[in-house]
């Protein structure tokens, strides 16, 4: 019979201070964003974050339908996070389950705080957030696309949100969690960020931590946040790099 590990028999962190995949304490996963992925959205995007890997799509501001979930006063948004069957080691049953539900709400939500609803009443923006690949922090990688394609669909924002976890592992606090750290450390603490108002838009906390391990974490997803926000923005510019340059092509063509 095979033996699963507990959370006692296998370790994260190694003698060096390194953890299984070779990272730092602060180090993030590898994060690539591409925008403008799908031809037939308002607005896309695509993020590869370590093993994740996450596509969105945005349609709207349209009109809201069934008549009766329109607000008169703003526009209402409906993120739908879906994992596919394929995304994980064990086929995933498909369809909404319970977590999905729960992914769904809070990551509208974040994004409500951050998008200017009330230029739209009575519309709703749909976003879309397929997981082709799971591999632990897909809500954070969601969400981070999720502001990137609503930019795309030319929708006004605050700013981008911008998610990002940190976690206890071997008694360590530590950035953003891979699935292993995930299932044999103590804690996970998805977070996510409006960097230009500091706010928190979403917290959540799986396992303990100790108030002063709470503010650790809390601090190193808010410096990881400056970077990934970066990251959004060089993806943004990047697209509508290569349009402008294809234009030029065309005139002097
Ligand atoms: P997040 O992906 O945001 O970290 P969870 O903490 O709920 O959300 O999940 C952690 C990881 O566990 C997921 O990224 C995925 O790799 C895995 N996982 C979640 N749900 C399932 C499932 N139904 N079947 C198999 N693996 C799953």
């Amino acid at each position: 019979m095979i033996e699963l590990g507990t959370q006692s028999d296998i370790k994260l962190i190694n003698e060096e201070g390194l953890r299984n995949d070779g990272r730092k304490f602060n180090e993030l996963r590898p994060i690539r964003i591409e925008v403008g992925v799908l031809n037939r959205a308002d607005g896309s995007a695509y993020i590869e974050w370590g093993g994740n890997k996450v596509l969105v799509a945005v349609y709207g501001p349209r009109e809201a339908f069934p008549k009766h979930t329109q607000n008169p006063s703003r526009a209402i948004i409906n993120a739908r996070y879906n994992m596919a069957a394929f995304s994980v080691d064990e086929r995933k049953r498909p369809g909404p389950d319970r977590r999905a539900i729960e992914i769904s709400k809070v990551i509208s939500e974040a994004l409500e705080v951050a998008v200017f609803t009330e230029q739209f009443p009575r519309t709703s923006i749909d976003v879309y957030i397929e997981v082709l690949q799971a591999d632990a922090g897909t809500r954070i990688a969601g969400l981070t696309a999720a502001s990137v394609a609503l930019v795309d669909a030319g929708i006004p924002m605050k700013d981008m949100v911008v998610g990002c976890a940190a976690g206890k592992i071997d008694g360590k606090v530590v950035l953003d969690l891979n699935k292993e750290e995930d299932n044999f450390g103590q804690a996970d603490l998805p977070m996510a960020i409006i960097p230009r108002t500091d706010e928190i838009v979403l917290l959540q906390m799986d396992g303990n931590f100790s108030r002063e391990e709470l503010e650790q974490a809390v601090e190193l997803s808010k410096k990881a946040a400056t970077y990934i926000s970066n990251l959004q923005r060089e993806a943004l510019m990047a697209k509508y790099k290569s349009q402008e340059s294809e234009k030029e092509g065309e005139r002097s063509e």
